[in-house]
């Protein structure tokens, strides 16, 4: 459905806009593109002294650079502009007078300790320069990009089946190591498409699957997630709520125990391509909750302790104002402008001031690998370099 055909404020609203983009001519696009198949066998040898062992990389789909290296943006709290129910209440939260407050009420774990110990890519006002490669601008193609390290032209609609393309997660399941100890956790349930999990054999749970109903013996706190799947509300039928997926991930961290885990947080897109500015900035500030839940998580358990980097990114920008600030796809400017923000302890203090100014999203595929000691452009020929600045000492 067209973007603009979504009424602000609706709660059900279709899912990531631009699958109309070409959805009738989905199967008839000839493949204009060799898609290597990853060598099998052994990769390159680890190449130096990496500390990483377990790598999360997180995706909270389409929030913008604008919210998070501006925070909240003055011409959106608006009922008008932003369908802010309470313009009060959500400037108390979120407004405060320079960028540097208002983004730190924001994302407080991103601009303490990320900005701090970590790394940030794709703030244009500082002159860095992150953005997808492909033109498209929308979900499906992104999360293709930044998992095979390549933008697939034939890959034009969010229904597209099962993905041809062997991702980044796959490889690496059957790499000595990572047998049964890489695993994907997403609201949205085009993730067991894009994983390709049926070929991939990977878990990937998505959408509003109760996610332990088949587990053998359910824990009392794995019986609960499962209800709540099952009776909650679904504002969105095929996009389960952060909450939900959050509480699961981290059920899913103690029991597998995964070295390479993919989070999908969706409530971010979802809010904006319904005009809730107000809801959006909730979520996206819930967002870093959950990414300052996970690392306080991790750095308390011996086996994830100093031994962990998180990759979070997102799969495409969105529009600029108050005219196109909902909106993302082929047709809206600034909408390919994404942002990497990575710590670890392999990865130098360095913030946002980074000295590389360009980055893409197909390096996010090699640079997950990178960080495991392995190395995935040369298993995947065509697949992005990665981001060195993140790997260098
Ligand atoms: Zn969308």
């Amino acid at each position: 459905m067209p973007i603009n055909m979504r009424l602000p404020g609706a709660f059900v609203t279709p899912r990531r806009c631009a699958a109309f983009l070409a959805a009738g001519a989905l199967l008839l696009v000839p493949a204009t593109k060799t898609i290597a198949q990853p060598a099998s066998g052994p990769s390159a040898a680890r190449p130096s002294v990496l500390r990483t062992r377990n790598v999360v990389l997180i995706v909270t789909d389409g929030l913008r650079w604008q919210e998070l290296f501006g925070g909240a943006d003055a011409t959106l709290l608006t009922r008008q502009a932003g369908g802010v129910a309470d313009t009060a209440d959500l400037r108390r939260r979120f407004w405060r007078e320079s960028a540097a407050e208002r983004r730190a009420a924001l994302f407080p774990f991103v601009w303490r300790t990320i900005a701090t110990e970590g790394q940030l890519y794709g703030n244009p006002e500082a002159g860095r320069d992150a953005r997808t490669q492909n033109p498209l601008k929308f979900s499906y193609p992104g999360y293709n990009e930044l998992l095979t390290g390549a933008y697939d032209p034939r890959i034009t609609s969010n229904d597209h089946p099962p993905n041809p393309n062997v991702t980044v997660f796959e490889w690496i399941a059957r790499q000595p190591g990572f047998r049964g100890r890489v695993a994907a956790v997403a609201t949205w349930s085009a993730f067991r498409r894009i994983f390709n999990r049926e070929r991939a054999g990977i878990p990937v749970h998505d959408g509003w699957d109760a996610p332990f109903a088949t587990a053998p013996q359910r824990t009392g706190r794995q019986a609960m997630l499962d209800e709540l799947y099952r009776t909650s509300t679904r504002l969105w039928p095929d996009n389960a709520t952060d909450a939900l997926m959050h509480a699961t991930a981290k059920e899913l961290i103690r029991r597998d125990r995964p070295r390479l885990l993919f989070l999908g947080y969706g409530e971010t897109d979802e809010w904006a391509h319904a005009g809730r500015y107000d809801l959006l900035l909730q979520s996206a500030h819930a967002v870093d909750g959950y990414l300052a839940d996970l690392w306080a998580l991790m750095q308390r358990d011996p086996g994830y302790r100093g031994r962990t980097t998180f990759v979070v990114t997102t799969d495409h920008g969105r529009g600029d104002g108050p005219a196109r600030w909902k909106d993302h796809g082929e047709d809206v400017d600034g909408a390919d402008r994404i942002w990497m923000a990575i710590l670890g302890p392999d990865t130098p203090p360095r913030g946002d001031r980074v000295r590389s100014v360009r980055v893409t999203q197909a390096q996010v595929a090699a640079t997950v690998a990178a960080l495991l000691g392995l190395d995935w452009p040369a298993a995947s020929p065509g697949a992005a370099p990665p981001v060195r600045e993140a790997l260098s000492p």
